[in-house]
């Protein structure tokens, strides 16, 4: 026979157990190079850089970065 919770979880004890259920921040950083925020340990979205060095090349702000 299949085993089934005697009780019906109650609109209050779903809601108790919830409350320890929550989101966290991700770990944001500033890029050393462009000053945007990051993800820290990622490779910055906006310029493209790791550890002081260019990585990736940036989607299209590569001008705009290359006239400063
Ligand atoms: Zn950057």
């Amino acid at each position: 026979m299949a085993v089934v919770p005697q009780r019906r979880t109650s609109k209050t004890r779903k809601r108790k157990r919830r409350t320890h259920f929550k989101l966290t921040a991700p770990g944001m950083a500033v890029c050393e190079n462009c000053g945007d925020m990051k993800l820290s340990h990622r490779v910055c979205p906006s310029c493209g850089f790791y550890n002081g060095k260019l990585v990736k090349a940036p989607k299209e702000e590569s001008a705009e970065i290359a006239s400063e």
